[in-house]
């Protein structure tokens, strides 16, 4: 289900040149209706659900619906972001509520680096990175004439 946002929670991110949702949606599908102030989901259809505007906005103004064999009807999932931690309150349909903390990161601000378990690879090679480790190998492509 896509993002929706709840009106009444959305300040426009107080008018600043461009609102915490719409920096963050990995799909630019936020957009802010000037007039109003007011955020919303210009093309739902495209939403990945993937909870960044959700997390982000600092009023708690966005919702993700869960499907129903994740988060049934009547039950709500929402997170808060911290600065170390993202708490995710689950709220179950009989009324009981329980939260989980999870950290934001492992790595210190600037010190992820992605390549670091592909030291000694061969990048160019035509081989995922794991296939030499799992002993699996695919035949080499053949050159046609
Ligand atoms: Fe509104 Fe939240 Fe988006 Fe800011 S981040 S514009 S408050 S929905
Ligand atoms: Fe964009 Fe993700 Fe929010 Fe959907 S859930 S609107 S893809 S940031």
């Amino acid at each position: 289900m896509p993002s929706f946002v709840i009106n009444e929670k959305c300040d426009g991110c107080k008018g600043g040149d461009k609102t915490a949702c719409m920096y963050i949606c990995p799909n630019d599908l936020m957009v802010l209706d000037v007039n109003a102030m007011k955020a919303y989901n210009q093309e739902p259809d495209q939403c990945w659900e993937c909870f960044s505007c959700v997390k982000i906005c600092p009023t708690q103004a966005i919702e993700v619906r869960g499907y129903s064999d994740f988060v049934p009807l009547g039950s709500s999932i929402m997170p808060m972001m911290g600065t170390e931690d993202v708490m995710w309150t689950c709220k179950f349909r009989n009324g009981l509520v329980k939260r989980f903390k999870f950290p934001i990161r492992t790595t210190p601000e600037g010190e992820a680096n992605a390549y670091s378990d592909l030291k000694g690879k061969d990048l160019d090679s035509y081989l995922l990175s794991t296939q030499e480790a799992d002993g699996y190998t695919i035949p080499k492509p053949q050159e046609t004439a």
